[in-house]
């Protein structure tokens, strides 16, 4: 683990990562306050194009004082830069891997699983509360949520539900299971409280949707016992869903949606329709599930296998 730098004081640099065929320089703010207190590890910027949580994390990382700070806070504004700075994608350029569907990680592997190693090491090891921030990407809508997966260890799953409430943010995403490649979810198989927060999309990066975000960290922090720091605004009522499929392109084309994220999808009913750019040959993709489409494939231009649209069903209490 990154280690702990002492009480009262913060510190900001680039810390470099050996990804085997290259190296990369990673940004990392850490924060120790003059009190002790939990570990927080904040990630941004795994994905390219997805920019209002490197917004959000660089302006709560100016504004925490170990003053003001109890425990430990690291926050990596930038915790993928092949992505973030040269593909803008949500795979890296360096060998087409979305870094979030192969954590932990591989120290051994190609780069990208390198890279999520690393974070598995040093940022996930000893962290008492892991929050990883997403938007919709440049080519994505995107409905802001919080999401976290189950664990099966009722302890560990019910405190994390009071944090992911605790942000504040109307729609929280409960995943079933703990398996998968996320950055979220294989910290939460390692016993740690952790959140996934998707704010903004298509590439946005207006001021006050990422003052609204660290607004939601900063309760975050405060249900953690981590500060008192509050920006004034209101929490949301929180509604809980479930997770309940996502849907891939099975030709690549053109894709026209009919539904954007917010919407209702229904079972059997079009998500949209794919196009042959050769022909016009039209395929319908219809909903497998009833519920709210969350995020949805914006791009007109889809490869085979594309995320095209996620889907939540609306928890029954
Ligand atoms: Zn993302």
């Amino acid at each position: 683990m990154i280690p702990p730098i002492g009480p009262g004081t913060k510190t900001a640099h680039h810390v470099p990562v050996d990804l085997g065929s290259l190296t990369v320089e990673l940004p990392l703010i850490q924060v120790c306050g003059v009190r002790p207190g939990p570990r927080v590890v904040i990630t941004a910027g795994m994905h390219g194009g997805e920019f209002c949580g490197i917004e959000a994390a660089t302006r709560l990382a100016a504004q925490l004082t170990p003053e003001e700070v109890h425990g430990d806070v690291v926050i990596c504004p930038v915790a993928n830069p092949p992505a973030v700075y040269d593909g803008r994608l949500g795979v890296s350029p360096l060998d087409g891997v979305n870094i979030n569907r192969v954590f932990p990680g591989d120290p051994a592997g190609g780069p990208t699983e390198r890279l999520a190693a690393w974070h598995t090491a040093h940022l996930g090891a000893g962290a008492d509360l892991y929050v990883d921030l997403h938007s919709g990407g440049i080519d994505e809508t995107l409905r802001d949520f919080v999401g976290y997966r189950l664990t099966g260890d009722h302890a560990l799953d019910a405190r994390t539900r009071e944090l992911a409430h605790a942000v504040g943010i109307e729609d929280v995403i409960i995943g079933r299971t703990a398996e998968g490649g996320n950055s979220h979810a294989a910290a939460a198989r390692r016993g740690i409280p952790a959140l996934l927060v998707e704010v903004g999309d298509r590439g946005t990066r207006d001021p006050d949707t990422a003052a609204r975000l660290v607004g939601g960290l900063l309760r975050l922090l405060g249900k953690a016992g981590v500060t008192a720091l509050t920006d004034g605004s209101e929490p949301m009522p929180v509604r809980e869903w479930l997770w309940a499929c996502s849907v891939t392109a099975e030709t690549t084309g053109l894709w026209y949606p009919a539904l954007t994220a917010g919407d209702e999808a229904t079972a059997g009913a079009p998500l949209g329709h794919l196009v042959s750019p050769a022909d016009g040959t039209r395929t319908t993709v219809v909903s497998p599930a009833t519920g709210r489409l969350f995020y949805g494939m914006h791009a007109l231009t889809v490869r085979r296998g594309a995320e095209l649209a996620a889907i939540a069903e609306r928890k029954v209490a």
